[in-house]
């Protein structure tokens, strides 16, 4: 990264942080902080669309269930956290945003236990474009990633968990050096589970399939394109997806807060037309955000 990259810890605005608003620069934490060790961290990524946050308090509440999952608790209730949000995007003067609300275990104690840490809990906000960029008409270009998403034996899979992101950053490293834009990763069984950040659909047929959320996020995207899908008499088949499959597979587009809908065009040697129900969805999202 050269050093003309600019940086996220060097902006104008405000950020919330265990109950003030602090300017933007100075939202710090101490290097520490058991969230950077041992990644005790949990966050939330959300979006409002003309002032108003989609599915807010369904965020707020997977923010505490993850904390939850991790074994802490948030001081702040899901109605805090929503009025919190609101106030945040108000105080930097934002109304389409991207809003970031992150939980973590403080500096009070270092190793790896971490019981005596106090938690914190910040909320930022700024403008984000789009996640892939031109994706949405031309499709998303995806490599296959070599980490496997891990076996719900092996970590709390369902909550929103840093830890759990540091295969999907080496897997978009890997993408990104080859020229994709993402990764798609399979489970430890061997099935097509998501990408690094958002949730995968196929479509074959008329029908749609998507994989079972065994070991990964249900992504509240997933659920709402879920919906409405179904509400249009399209049948979606949540089920167990092997990647051979995704030769026969259509069309494909990828669900989530950042991404929203996009179609792929891509996936390793697969291909997808960015087909008409593709393109149908990405307008349904739009608008019902834009409705809600
Ligand atoms: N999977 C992963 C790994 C993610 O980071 C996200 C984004 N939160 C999703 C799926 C999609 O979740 P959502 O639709 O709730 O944003």
């Amino acid at each position: 990264m050269s050093a003309a990259t600019p940086s996220y810890s060097d902006r104008d605005g405000w950020i919330w942080m265990d109950g003030a608003f602090v300017p933007w620069r100075e939202a710090q934490v101490h290097v520490l902080t058991h969230a950077l060790h041992y990644a005790s961290s949990v966050f939330e990524g959300e979006r409002a669309y003309g002032g108003k946050i989609f599915k807010s308090s369904e965020h707020s509440e997977r923010l505490h269930y993850s904390a939850g999952a991790l074994g802490f608790t948030i001081p702040w209730s899901v109605a805090d956290l929503d009025r919190l949000k609101l106030e945040v995007m108000e105080k930097n003067g934002l109304s389409d945003a991207y809003i970031r609300p992150v939980a973590w275990r403080g500096s009070e104690q270092m190793g790896v236990s971490g019981q005596l840490n106090t938690i914190h809990c910040a909320i930022a906000a700024w403008n984000w474009g789009a996640y892939y960029g031109d994706a949405k008409m031309k499709g998303a270009r995806l490599d296959i990633a070599k980490w496997k998403r891990p076996s719900p034996e092996t970590i709390p899979c369902s909550a929103k968990a840093a830890g759990l992101y540091m295969i999907c950053t080496l897997s978009k490293h890997e993408a990104e050096a080859k020229g994709y834009s993402d990764a798609l990763m399979m489970d430890y069984r061997g099935y097509v589970a998501e990408a690094t950040g958002a949730n995968v659909f196929f479509v074959k047929d008329g029908k749609v399939h998507t994989p079972q959320p065994d070991c990964f996020l249900n992504g509240l995207t997933r659920q709402t394109v879920i919906g409405l899908l179904r509400e249009r008499q399209i049948e979606v088949v949540e089920r167990h997806i092997e990647p051979a499959e995704m030769e026969g597979f259509e069309q494909c587009f990828l669900t989530g807060t950042a991404a929203e809908v996009t179609p792929v065009a891509e996936i390793g040697s697969f291909t997808f037309e960015v087909g008409a129900l593709a393109r149908e969805m990405v307008g349904a999202y739009d608008k019902l955000v834009r409705a809600a």
